[in-house]
């Protein structure tokens, strides 16, 4: 590539089609371009061209069997793709599509291999980001789109990020301002008799099941995958989202971990103000305890890395901002709104990349809701360095 073109769009409320009439043919014809979703950006190639598909797993620097998801502007761009849609699959677009959901469905002579990695299966999405969806109406063709990230690098969350990774790589670049959500969708196999949860997202576990009733949960959620295990989803066999630092969580026990007892303790505890120190335990799953335990423990690890003449990165939130002197501290977001850890995190991870800081250490969040792709997200980034307390 000579060089890749940037356009801003004006208003995102408001797109001219005349704003990405260029872009879409860019698709049309074979080329890349990265767009903004409202999980992440993507970087986007005709998901029926096996040559567009070649060329995204080469800017990415992706491994060619980790299969890519192709998106879609409406219900109907579908059934061309797919052999069936299966009950499940219905009531789960009809409750989240557009949005931020991706289905593995069995897919149609129509759709190459190149894009689905070998698989005889294809994941597909419909964005909801105006810019995204536009695009892709336009262009008229799915629209392969992974994270358009340098695989391994934390997804790009703004057009900066995108440029980074990927400045004379492909074609153009669409600033559509900065993502909503900030973690890649939730990956769901309705393929399956129970359908399964491959990638957590904000699409939770609790949303699916208030539609689904039974719904399983892949283990490569929830660890790291032993090497005999074939993993369901391909990408998962890879890691992800690494900062270039060694980055360590600290996690609080589970409550079996806990002495027996400890539940009256915190209320008590509340009633006597101990929560003033963060203010969040109450409102956050978590008790004032398990809190002052990982902060007690991340500020001695940071402390014991510094004093080795290391560069120490922080992660903490808002609420425990003020808790701590040592080391590159910066807060993820607020402990109250698993939204906007969501929203940070990889514009976190890149910031420490560009800091240059040898070790980070974070705190952990609870995995309901949200906090199950948090958790997945900083797992990984960490590669399973889990530090309990
Ligand atoms: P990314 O595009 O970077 O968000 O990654 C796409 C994710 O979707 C990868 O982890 C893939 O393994 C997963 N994926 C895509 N297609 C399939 C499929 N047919 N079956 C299972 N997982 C898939
Ligand atoms: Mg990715």
């Amino acid at each position: 590539f000579r060089s890749t073109k940037r356009i801003i769009i004006e208003d995102r409320n408001h797109i001219k089609d005349e704003e990405l009439k260029e872009a879409a043919g860019i698709l049309r014809s074979g080329g890349l371009v990265a767009f903004p979703t409202e999980t992440v950006y993507g970087l986007g190639g005709n998901a029926l061209d096996e040559d567009a598909a070649r060329k995204i797993y080469a800017a990415k620097g992706r491994p060619s069997d980790n299969p890519l998801i192709a998106h879609v502007s409406c219900v109907e761009e579908v059934e061309p793709l797919v052999k069936e849609i299966p009950e499940a699959g219905r009531k789960l677009m009809e409750a989240f599509w557009p949005g931020p959901l991706t289905m593995i469905f069995p897919k149609s002579e129509k759709v190459p291999y190149g894009t689905t990695g070998g698989l005889d299966t294809v994941a597909i999405r419909m964005p909801d980001d105006p810019v995204a969806n536009r695009l892709i109406a336009l262009a008229g063709v799915p629209v392969a789109a992974p994270s358009a990230n340098t695989s391994g690098r934390p997804s790009p969350t703004t057009a900066d990020h995108v440029w980074q990774d990927m400045n004379g790589r492909i074609d153009m670049i669409i600033d559509g301002g900065p993502v909503g959500i900030g973690v890649e969708s939730t990956i769901v196999d309705v393929s399956s008799a129970v359908p399964a949860v491959l990638r957590p997202g904000a699409i939770t576990m609790e949303m699916l099941e208030e539609v689904l009733g039974e719904v399983s949960v892949d283990p490569a959620i929830l660890g790291p995958l032993s090497a005999d295990v074939r993993p369901k989803a391909p990408g998962m066999k890879y890691k992800h989202y690494a900062p270039k630092a060694d980055l360590t969580l600290v996690e609080p026990g589970t409550g079996a971990d806990r002495e027996s007892g400890a539940e009256q303790v915190t209320g008590a505890e509340q009633k006597t103000g101990a929560d003033r120190n963060t203010g969040a335990a109450q409102e956050t799953g978590l008790e004032e305890t398990q809190l002052q335990a990982m902060i007690r423990k991340v500020r001695e690890l940071s402390r014991e890395k510094i004093e080795a003449g290391y560069k120490v990165g922080v992660i903490c939130t808002d609420e425990s901002r003020d808790c701590y002197t040592d080391g590159e501290v910066r807060s993820i977001g607020a402990r109250k709104s698993q939204a906007s850890v969501a929203h940070n995190l990889y514009a976190l991870l890149r910031e420490f990349d560009d800091l240059g800081v040898d070790y980070i250490f974070s705190e952990s969040f609870p995995k309901d809701h949200l906090g199950q792709a948090i958790m997945n997200r900083l797992s990984k980034a960490a590669g399973y360095k889990i530090v309990k307390v």
